[in-house]
């Protein structure tokens, strides 16, 4: 069945040409399927009739039924007003215009009883309602009132006249043309087992419902739907792959890991480390191939995990590749791996986008004849051209800098796809990663190595920034280095730039008897990997750079991280940047420094920084501040992240709920073809096709 819902918005009467412009690019409704999805933001209750005399300026608005005694004209200018004495018998309220004086009057009668609705104020002691809405009391069934739906609409919308209140006209429109016939979405096994009611009725309730628990009910259904085919999709997708891939078994653990693990490992693992070493393993010797997310704080060692999984994958005659998001970090995890790896025989070589051609072409030689075991790589090693000969894991570091899609591009780098190991130190609150990589099966390392000594972070404003310096400078004089960052929001602004160069120049002026050096996005990759040495060997003492260093940078000697405009990052982007300290013996100190003047949004900020160090705390402290959708890596993530009516914080129990229902469902058909579940697998379709067609569109 074609779905009725599927039309161009501009066919909706009330609609046409002009304002299916304005709906395409303001809320990105372009089908009426999207109007009708395009749900309140809230509702206000209208069933009630108040009295005049209960009226109190702290209600958001009241309704009041009762008739106008008199117009009156006051005042001069742009304060002239037309003020209607209206009363219901207990009391009198002025009801004022400012604009539209002439047509006010002419409309409304005296003595003729009217509904009024709006905020009530209280002004020297006299109730008045500014602009309220009027209509003729006979006219309005006061049972078919109900909660008044509200919609959000971009003030360019309201230029034109398509305010919520014209919204709620079209979506009546649409609602009285929708058949009821419009295909159900979910199965009858589930409506009724779990009681919900069916999809037409629960669209026509939220837009339009004539009581609270009417309207909860059709939440839930809506709701319910929502998160059930997200988890429905992810968990088909992921029997599917299992039943693709048959899976590298590395079935030793052979002589390098062990002369690694008894040789070699500078320190004792953690408790932790080493139970995420025995999931890998038990992972990549079951003939299937692994997909699994470790997790761990900042500073926790997953390099050494990866490292120790690589191992794995050389022991058993395979290469292994290690991907990072950024040069720095790669030319760090390459000098890492060398260092560590001294002296065994396994061969470890960097590739980036600035590998020279005169290298690089041996280099593509020397992995497709599989004499390289390790190759550390960036989106360089996407490309083409490169080739494995037995490509057997994959470690993605800083997953969340990637998207699927180019995890799935690895996949096409050997012959069966390779294991795949994905690490992030931006801690996903738990009911986030079963939704973004329900895919993946998550590790975490909650544990950080003995000795560190839990980071001191301060909030500081700016006008008391002469206390930092002389405390930079103490830590200095006692050996310890520093980092400065400033923000740099998109890499081509110049402004930011300017932020930086200053911040330079005048850190130079103040610390002139130490070394400082500047990094930024726009340097060549060779200056880069210069300046990150000179630092990482102690040559500067200062580093003044952007956000280039947000992840991975490892300086043990570097004990303080001062983060200029702190305002201007996100939670996980300052806990990231505070993770570049307290990663050896010494006690270090992040200090946030802040305009003045805060928003309440930015004070909450700074306070969950300065009151935790644990970065899980921190990643559900963010979600509940910033939404789902804006946490770094849902976007890339290629599941469209746009819920309409579910919120993974608040409806985390009907997530799990959900979720244990979609794993029955796809347990029990795994070749999605039962008669019960037939209109799951066409509405999980249907589904994944307009996803696609997003994708396309972002990317
Ligand atoms: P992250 O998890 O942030 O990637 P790293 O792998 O960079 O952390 O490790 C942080 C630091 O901790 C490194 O200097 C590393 O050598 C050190 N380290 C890792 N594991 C241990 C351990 N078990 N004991 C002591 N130090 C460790
Ligand atoms: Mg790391």
């Amino acid at each position: 069945m074609l779905d009725p819902t599927a039309r161009d918005i501009k066919y909706l009467p009330g609609v046409g040409e002009q304002r299916a412009a304005l709906l395409n690019r303001e809320l990105n409704i372009y089908s009426l399927h999207d109007l009708l999805y395009y749900f309140p933001y809230k509702y206000v209750d209208r069933s009630r009739i108040f009295n005049v005399s209960e009226i109190d300026g702290r209600m958001p608005h009241i309704q009041l039924c009762g008739e106008i005694r008199s117009f009156e004209e006051v005042g001069e200018g742009a304060s002239r007003r037309l003020v209607a004495h209206f009363t219901d018998g207990t009391g009198f309220v002025d009801l004022v215009w400012f604009r539209g004086i002439k047509f006010i009057k002419g409309k409304y009668k005296l003595g003729v009883r009217y509904v009024v609705f709006g905020k009530p104020t209280i002004f020297n002691g006299r109730a008045n309602i500014a602009h309220p809405d009027i209509d003729p009391a006979d006219t309005l069934q006061l049972s078919e009132m109900g909660l008044q739906p509200y919609y959000n609409t971009t003030d360019r919308m309201k230029r034109s006249g398509l305010n919520s209140q014209a919204m709620a006209k079209l979506v009546s429109n649409l609602l009285a043309m929708l058949p009821d016939a419009m295909p159900e979405t979910l199965s009858d096994g589930i409506l009724q087992r779990y009681k919900l009611m069916p999809l037409v009725r629960a669209l026509k309730i939220i837009h339009f419902p004539s009581n609270i628990n009417e309207l909860r009910h059709a939440e839930y259904r809506l709701k319910f739907e929502e998160l059930f085919y997200i988890q429905l999709g992810i968990l088909n997708y992921s029997k599917d792959r299992k039943r693709k891939y048959a899976g590298y078994n590395f079935s030793k653990v052979g002589d390098i890991f062990n002369r690694f693990y008894s040789e070699k490992l500078p320190f004792e693992l953690t408790g932790a480390q080493k139970r995420v070493v025995r999931e890998i393993r038990h992972d990549v010797n079951r003939s299937t191939q692994m997909n699994r997310l470790v997790q761990g704080d900042v500073g926790s060692g997953k390099t050494l995990v990866a490292l120790l999984a690589m191992l794995l994958a050389k022991d058993n005659g395979y290469q292994a590749c290690m991907m990072a998001p950024t040069e720095i970090l790669a030319e760090q995890h390459f000098s890492t791996l060398r260092r560590m790896l001294a002296g065994l025989p396994v061969r470890v070589e960097l590739l980036t986008g600035s590998t020279k051609q005169k290298e690089r072409v041996p280099l593509l030689a020397a992995l497709l004849s599989g004499e390289i075991d390790i190759l550390v790589s960036t989106h360089a090693v996407l490309e083409d051209n490169v080739n494995f000969t037995r490509l057997g894991l994959v470690v993605i570091d800083e997953q969340h800098r990637f998207g699927v899609v180019q995890r799935a591009k690895m996949w096409t780098k050997s012959h069966i796809p390779a294991h795949v190991l994905v690490m992030t130190a931006t801690p996903i609150p738990r009911t986030l990663a079963m939704t973004l990589y329900g895919d993946l099966d998550v590790s975490v390392i909650d544990e950080l190595p003995p000795g560190r000594k839990p980071i001191t972070t301060r909030h500081i404003f700016r006008n008391n920034i002469g206390e930092v310096y002389s405390f930079i400078e103490k830590q200095l004089r006692e050996g310890r280095q520093a980092y400065v960052v400033y923000p740099l929001i998109t890499e081509s602004e110049k402004i930011d730039l300017k932020n930086l160069e200053e911040g330079y120049t005048h850190l130079c002026n103040i610390f002139c008897d130490y070394k400082i050096g500047k990094l930024h996005g726009k340097m060549k990759p060779k200056e880069k990997d210069a300046e990150m040495q000179r630092f990482a060997s102690g040559e500067t003492q200062i580093l003044v750079s952007t956000t280039v260093i947000e992840v991975g940078v490892d300086v043990p000697n570097s004990t303080i991280m001062v983060i200029e405009n702190a305002e201007r990052f996100g939670l996980s982007q300052l806990h990231q940047l505070r993770g570049r300290v307290g990663r050896g013996a010494n006690q270090s100190y992040c200090i946030l420094v802040t305009d003045y003047k805060l928003s309440d949004d930015t004070r909450k900020r700074m306070e969950i920084m300065t009151g935790t160090n644990d970065g899980f705390e921190i990643a559900e402290a963010d979600l509940k501040l910033r939404g789902p959708g804006d946490i770094e890596g849902t976007q890339q993530s290629g599941i469209a992240f746009d819920l309409k009516i579910a919120n993974i914080t608040k409806d985390e129990q009907l997530l799990h709920f959900v979720r244990d229902i979609a794993r029955e469902i796809v347990e029990n058909d795994p070749d999605c073809n039962r008669d019960e579940n037939r209109v799951l697998w066409r509405r999980l379709d249907e589904i994944k096709r307009r996803n696609n067609r997003n994708w396309g569109a972002i990317s």
